[in-house]
């Protein structure tokens, strides 16, 4: 079957600014052959809205489209009477290139209801004029529907012609799913010509493509042709899978799924394979529009007669469709047709037994054949120079497809790049600020540590003395805590110095510091106190230190735990921070000289 392709692979021509129906329109424009679903609910969007903004640009494109989309999705009819409408808006809008297309579009609407020769005739005065109006893939539109008509019209060569020529037009960017419209194109004038393993080649070549694109009418034509090529060449039961796929199929206005169309063809070629419950559901349900499926349909009922072994009905049903094959001009026809007929008509006669009918009936077919050949040899030419451009835009969308993955791979291994190292940063963000922790905190208390005393003391004495105000200095040391490490382990003693952390910061003052001065020992400073007032704060600290219980891991507990201190300001033990911290460390000293669990200042010792 031949499939009206039109080179939908860019955006109409557009005067001036475009409106937004109008650009959804274009959108859809350009995914008509792509993703036929995608393209309707475009088109859907933009009718609401061109008509909520009155906007005449906007109803003309969108309603041109549509024509388009009906043509592959709905009734010639439908399509028809859309493409005459838009056609008047466009007219009156003064957009001469979409009226052009408008009619392009008509005409091909007469095409498919078997009116060729209408449709020529209403492309041909607009040829000159549309090929210097209309953009490259636009004129690729007009080409092949000229190409379609000469084809209806058994003319082969033109038809080649003007479908390479479409190609050639369509321009560089001919994507879109344009290629896979053509491999229907090519793959039905092939079958018209009877070169059958060619058409079959086609066919697959653009199935093969038909994943990338979603489009049922395409794809449905592509194996109905398939179909034609398998039965002729004697492997029916090789299609039997898609005659039951569209067979089963629905109509999807959306053009998303197979589109249940040419049961006729489908079932002879299920007859072919035997299968006659399939072939008898396909008839059942065929459509009786066009004179050409009228003749198909009688066809296969007469062969499906000489199979129920019924061979003279079967010349009956023959004859009932006698004068569809005397016809001429536009209901002449198609060549595959009136070879078939030839064809089942002398299996008719010989399965009656009339050898004589039969021979003749074989010799009009070989004159028929004869004629394909003619026809096929003539066309010859412009059909491989169409192969070859065919061949070489394969390629080409190979090589561009081929680009984009590449491109699409390193856009990802960027990414993953880029993701890998912002987590790495993150660690190292991470691991830098657990770094800086480190270098002035004490994991086991959470206290700052002695290095951290040592940075801080002069800076904070400094403060001090310039502020005349005295800087408390606290060295504590907890009692007897090797006995602790000894009696019940050294993660015990690791809990009590935790929980001593923890304690001291909960007396502190906002203003207060703690560090962990050595091993069981801390250092406290505290801006504006005196000696006195930082002993009576540790006091109260070791009265809370005293009565903690502590629960240790293998059930015991341990309480009366003390600690002794030392304590002095900086008005008290002037000097330097090393001196101050000095003077400390002696009244510590002097509190475990004493009985321990004692805080100490200059003016108690
Ligand atoms: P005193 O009352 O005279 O201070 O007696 P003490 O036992 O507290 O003093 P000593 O200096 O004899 O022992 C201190 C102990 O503290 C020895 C050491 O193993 C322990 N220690 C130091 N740092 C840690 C630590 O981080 N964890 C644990 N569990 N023990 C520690
Ligand atoms: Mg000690
Ligand atoms: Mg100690």
């Amino acid at each position: 079957m031949h499939e009206q392709a039109g080179a939908l692979s860019s955006a109409p021509v557009s005067s001036g600014r475009t409106s937004y129906a109008q650009r959804q329109a274009q959108r859809a424009w350009r995914l008509l052959h792509v993703d036929a679903g995608e393209a309707f609910r475009l088109l859907q969007r933009a009718w609401a809205r061109a008509q909520k903004d009155q906007d005449a640009g906007g109803l003309a494109w969108t309603q041109l489209v549509r024509g388009y989309h009906q043509l592959y999705f709905a009734t010639p009819a439908e399509a028809q009477a859309e493409l005459a409408r838009a056609q008047e808006r466009l007219a009156l809008l003064g957009d001469r290139p979409g009226e052009l297309l408008a009619i392009t579009g008509h005409a091909r609407a007469l095409w498919r209801q078997g009116r060729a020769s209408a449709a020529l005739s209403e492309l041909l005065p607009l040829r000159d004029e549309g090929l210097g109006l209309l953009r490259n893939e636009q004129r690729g539109v007009l080409l092949n529907a000229i190409a379609g008509c000469y084809s209806a019209q058994g003319n082969s060569e033109t038809a080649f012609a003007y479908m390479y020529q479409a190609l050639r037009d369509a321009g560089p960017k001919r994507g879109n799913g344009y290629d896979i419209a053509l491999y229907c194109n090519l793959s039905h004038e092939l079958i018209e010509l009877g070169d059958h393993d060619e058409a079959l080649r086609q066919a697959e070549r653009g199935l093969e493509r038909i994943e990338s694109i979603r489009n049922g009418r395409l794809h449905t034509v592509l194996l109905v042709n398939r179909a034609i090529c398998l039965t002729e060449l004697g492997r029916a039961s090789e299609a039997l899978d898609d005659a039951r796929r569209i067979a089963d199929a629905v109509v999807d206005p959306s053009g998303g799924g197979l589109v249940p169309m040419h049961f006729e063809i489908m079932a002879h070629a299920a007859l072919r394979a035997g299968d006659l419950p399939l072939a008898d559901r396909l008839l059942a349900a065929a459509s009786h529009e066009l004179p050409e499926e009228r003749l198909e349909i009688q066809l296969a009922r007469a062969l499906a007669l000489r199979l129920r072994g019924r061979p003279r009905e079967g010349l009956a049903a023959l004859q009932e469709v006698s004068e569809l094959l005397d016809a001429e001009g536009d209901d002449r026809a198609p060549l595959r047709l009136r070879c078939q007929h030839a064809l089942v008509r002398a299996e008719l006669h010989e399965a009656a037994g009339e050898a004589e009918p039969a021979l003749l009936a074989l010799r009009e077919w070989q004159r028929l054949q004869a004629e394909r050949a003619q026809r096929a040899s003539s066309a010859r030419y412009q059909a491989a120079m169409l192969q070859t451009e065919l061949l070489q835009l394969q390629q080409r969308l190979e090589e561009h497809d081929a680009r984009r993955q590449a491109a699409e791979r390193a856009r990802r291994e960027l990414a993953e790049a880029h993701e890998k190292l912002t987590r790495k940063m993150a660690e190292v963000e991470a691991l830098q600020e657990q770094l800086r922790a480190q270098a002035t905190q004490d994991a086991l208390t959470g206290l700052a540590n002695r290095r951290h005393l040592n940075e801080m003391l002069p800076a904070v004495l400094a403060l001090a003395q310039r502020e005349q105000s005295p800087l408390a200095v606290v060295i504590i040391d907890l009692d007897h805590f090797k006995r602790v490490n000894d009696e019940h382990g050294h993660p015990a003693g690791d809990q009590l110095l935790a929980a001593f952390g923890t304690l001291l910061r909960s007396h502190l003052r906002k203003s207060d510091l703690a560090f962990r001065y050595g091993g069981e020992e801390f250092c406290l400073l505290m801006p504006h106190t005196r000696a006195m007032d930082a002993r009576h704060k540790t006091e109260a600290l070791l009265a809370d230190w005293k009565a903690q219980v502590f629960q240790l891991e293998g059930g015991e507990q341990l309480t009366e735990q003390s600690f002794s201190a030392g304590a002095t300001d900086s008005l008290t033990s002037p000097g330097s921070p090393s001196g101050l911290l000095r003077a400390a460390d002696q009244l510590l000293l002097l509190a475990k000289r004493g009985r321990r669990g004692l805080v100490l200042t200059p003016g108690t010792c």
